[in-house]
């Protein structure tokens, strides 16, 4: 189906359900109310000339317009660019010429004051660009102004000249491992990943969702938006950008039946210093995706943060992107120990990364991933698709994994991850999780450097609990001598405040083995 009809749907079986809170603002919309509001921006948006297939680009953090736009573009076939928020001047350039952007909604609010500058600077040099509106401005209002001068039939005209396989978005990956990739989506890939993530964790009209993650990545419209308005449900929206406490407040302050986020984003939530203030009885579920979560973070998250039923999600931009999901009865080992199991209608093989050989179940490997779920292709070009999506349509994911007989999917970690000292495959994620019980540990992140005698060696880079109270390589050598193979022992160490991130929330080991390698 098309988002806009399944959107119709929606509206048409519980029309006065509310379908959007903003709690900064206190602006909430019914699913009615909200069906009007995207109409008004699709109207608007025609008004403008906007034909199907052209690209309309948003870069905004997060806020109600954001997901007007996301419905109003789909309901006319336009194709919605995501532009990460942290995006600078060059970055932008560049992905409004990659994507040939014919308008640019963005906003000047919050910390985003700047991205009229940014975009004045490129405006000349990006030839298909030829309309920026400002959320919350003059130009905003004159765009949802014009909407009554176009016939409403012109809605239902577009929608018949759309169809469930045309693109209906990029989004760009998360760029953790190196430049980030626009994936181009279809209508069917994100729609039906909204939905069967949705009914897996029973999803209903009663259900209201917080979304602290962004707009801007799969994470928050597919799994967030989709997977909402193809239930009935709410999406509650705490704060434009990550606030842990905004976050905890609005679960409360709404009675949200389920919170999303990364693990960084858990462990920020239960490390406030007022946690326990917080009422989130109201909560049953939740997704955590992203990254590994460390067993002792999930085992708070499933008691004191009241979410026994959260589901494990793993997938990739370019699978729309929920490949594999825990169910709502898994017990604590497979929601700690395994990223669940395959969704409908999509399957998955693990192979030997060099051969290309399917392994037996049980042996570790590169993932990949075949369905409705895999992209159209990386937005023009055909190469960089090739890489990745082979002459089956099986995408390969770049991450290592063994499939369990059970049928439970287990992330080794990233192939590009794996470090090779001294010709064995060592990987990092096992010794993080080792490490992260270390007392004097906060949060922990290994990589592999250059070594000119191993090949690589092992970094262990460390946030400590107490900056005062430092560790030194000796006593986490001490602490791991016994209970971790020798090779597997960190023979450098790092202190660090904080860990370069995605926006996505996702730590960025490509740059901490940068800064290491440049400094020896
Ligand atoms: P880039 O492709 O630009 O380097 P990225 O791969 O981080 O960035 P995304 O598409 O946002 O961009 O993330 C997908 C990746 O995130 C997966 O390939 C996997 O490595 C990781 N991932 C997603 N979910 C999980 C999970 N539950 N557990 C472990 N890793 C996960
Ligand atoms: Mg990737």
């Amino acid at each position: 189906d098309t988002i806009g009809r399944n959107l119709d749907r929606a509206i048409a079986a519980h029309p006065g359900r509310e379908a959007l809170v903003d709690v900064p603002s206190g602006r909430r919309w019914t699913y009615a109310e909200f069906g009007r509001a995207v109409d008004e921006v699709a109207l608007g948006m025609l008004a403008k000339g906007v034909i199907k297939g052209d690209r309309v680009g948003i870069w905004a953090i997060n806020c109600p317009e954001w997901v007007l736009v996301q419905y109003a573009t789909a309901r006319i076939g336009a194709i919605l660019v995501n532009i990460n928020p942290a995006y600078r001047v060059h970055e932008l350039e560049f992905v409004l010429n990659q994507a040939g952007i014919e308008i640019l909604v963005s906003s000047t609010a919050h910390k985003a004051s700047d991205y009229r500058d940014m975009v004045q600077q490129v405006r000349a040099d990006c030839r298909a660009l030829r309309d920026v509106v400002y959320i919350g401005e003059p130009s905003w209002d004159a765009m949802v102004e014009a909407a009554a001068s176009v016939p409403y039939e012109r809605l239902a005209e577009r929608a018949a000249e759309l169809s469930c396989d045309d693109p209906v978005n990029i989004q760009y990956t998360s760029g953790t491992t190196g430049f980030p990739k626009g994936a181009t989506l279809s209508h069917h890939n994100t729609l039906n990943n909204g939905y069967f993530l949705g009914e897996l964790i029973a999803y209903n009209e009663q259900d209201r969702i917080c979304v602290p993650v962004p707009f801007y990545h799969c994470f928050g419209m597919v799994m967030g938006n989709l997977g909402a308005t193809s239930h009935g449900s709410c999406i509650v929206i705490p704060a434009p950008s990550f606030d842990p406490a905004a976050t905890l407040r609005a679960v409360q302050q709404e009675r949200c039946t389920s919170l999303y986020g990364v693990p960084t984003m858990f462990i920020a939530e239960l490390g406030l210093p007022d946690f326990d203030s917080y009422d989130l009885s109201s909560l049953r579920t939740g997704i955590m995706a992203g990254s590994p979560c460390p067993v002792e973070v999930m085992k708070r998250v499933l008691t004191e943060m009241h979410m026994p039923e959260v589901s494990i999600c793993y997938g990739m931009t370019e699978t729309s992107p929920v490949a594999t999901q825990t169910r709502r009865d898994d017990d604590l080992e497979r929601r700690t120990e395994t990223v669940g199991r395959v969704l409908p209608h999509i399957e998955v093989k693990i192979i030997d990364p060099v051969s290309g050989v399917t392994l037996p179940r049980g042996g570790a490997g590169e993932l990949c991933t075949r369905g409705y779920s895999v992209m159209l292709g990386y937005w023009d070009e055909p190469d960089r698709t090739a890489e990745v999506v082979d002459a089956g349509r099986w995408m390969h994911t770049g991450d290592l994994a063994v499939l369990r007989d059970d049928g439970y999917v287990q992330i080794v970690g990233r192939i590009k991850d794996m470090i090779i000292r001294a010709g064995e495959n060592v990987y990092p994620r096992e010794i993080e999780e080792f490490l992260y019980a270390h007392p004097k540990i906060a949060d922990i992140q290994v990589v592999g450097v250059p070594d000119e005698r191993y090949g690589e060696e092992i970094l262990a880079c460390v946030i400590l609990r107490d900056p005062a109270d430092p560790l030194t390589l000796d006593q986490l050598a001490d602490y791991c001598r016994g209970r971790l193979a020798h090779y597997k022992v960190p023979r450098r160490l790092r202190l660090m405040d904080a860990f370069p991130m995605t926006v996505s929330g996702k730590v960025r080991k490509i740059e901490l083995r940068e800064e290491a390698s440049r400094e020896g």
